[in-house]
């Protein structure tokens, strides 16, 4: 079913890599206008190249989700392109290892500061544009990790339960003027996030079992797997779906 998205605009945080850049490819594919905001630019080489062939479809922000007022100028850089704002994905984040006594003040407030005031930011800015559209749809990316805990990850995990909560708290505040809130809960993909924290770990083919473990059929998923499920959030398809945890992990919580 090709256009699922026609006339919509979103912006996507973290857009550059991973899932976020393979949601801003499957967004212009289903006829949405995207900004991508990042840090970065793209990294991803097909986004790279769409961005620089379709710039009335697809546009590069760059912006830090700790940062307020980045955000604040990612969304308006979505208004003044194409005109509205009807959908955002809150994908940036860090992946924060590390146990309580091996971490501190300092590890826990930065990844906070992305992973969780980031993606309260973008909703706080994002809503009352949604309202003068006439409603919208925030997706917010946490994690399987924002369900039950992993070892090594006590931040991290912290911060996806907090992501999933305000989603909750977003979807009954707003329903009203036909915003949607909903989090997603990524398995084991297959990102630069995770490729570098195998990469850095002491042992490399240690780390990559240990990953390999978590999941049921013993890999990785594909950053498509998330994006495909953020499609469907950002689509009229899911006008019922509403403070809910759409969970794509390939059976890992499933164990
Ligand atoms: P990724 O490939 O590293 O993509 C994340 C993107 O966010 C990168 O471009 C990164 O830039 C950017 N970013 C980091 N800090 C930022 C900031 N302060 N402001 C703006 N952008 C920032 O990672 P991914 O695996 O696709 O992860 C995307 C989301 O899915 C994350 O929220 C992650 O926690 C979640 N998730 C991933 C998995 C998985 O297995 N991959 C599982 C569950 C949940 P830099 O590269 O410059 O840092």
């Amino acid at each position: 079913m090709p256009d699922r998205l026609k006339d919509k605009v979103a912006v996507i945080s973290g857009g550059s890599s991973g899932i976020g850049a393979a949601a801003a490819r499957l967004f212009v594919a289903e006829g949405a206008r995207v900004i991508v905001a990042d840090l970065q630019e793209p990294l991803d080489q097909r986004l790279a190249d769409l961005i620089a062939s379709e710039p009335d479809r697809i546009q590069f922000k760059k912006c830090d989700v700790s940062v307020e007022a980045e955000i604040v100028a990612a969304i308006d850089a979505a208004v003044s392109a194409f005109g509205k704002l009807d959908a955002i994905v809150a994908c940036a984040g860090v992946p924060g290892m590390g146990a309580a006594v091996d971490i501190d003040s300092d590890h826990w407030d930065r990844t906070f500061a992305i992973n969780a005031r980031g993606v309260f930011l973008f909703t706080k800015y994002a809503v009352p544009h949604m309202i003068e559209a006439g409603g919208g749809s925030i997706i917010n990316i946490s994690s399987a990790f924002g369900i039950v805990a992993g070892p090594h990850f006590a931040a991290y995990a912290a911060s996806k339960g907090a992501v999933r909560n305000f989603s909750k708290s977003t979807a009954l505040d707003y329903v009203g003027h036909g915003i949607r809130s909903n989090s997603v809960h990524p398995g084991y993909i297959d990102t630069p996030m995770v490729q570098n924290i195998v990469n850095n770990a002491p042992d490399i083919n240690a780390a990559q079992a240990m990953f390999n473990s978590l999941q049921p059929g013993g890999k990785a998923g594909v950053p498509e797997d998330i994006a495909w499920g953020c499609v469907y959030l950002a689509s009229d398809e899911a006008r019922f779906v509403n403070g809910a945890e759409l969970v794509i992990d390939g059976g890992l919580l499933a164990r």
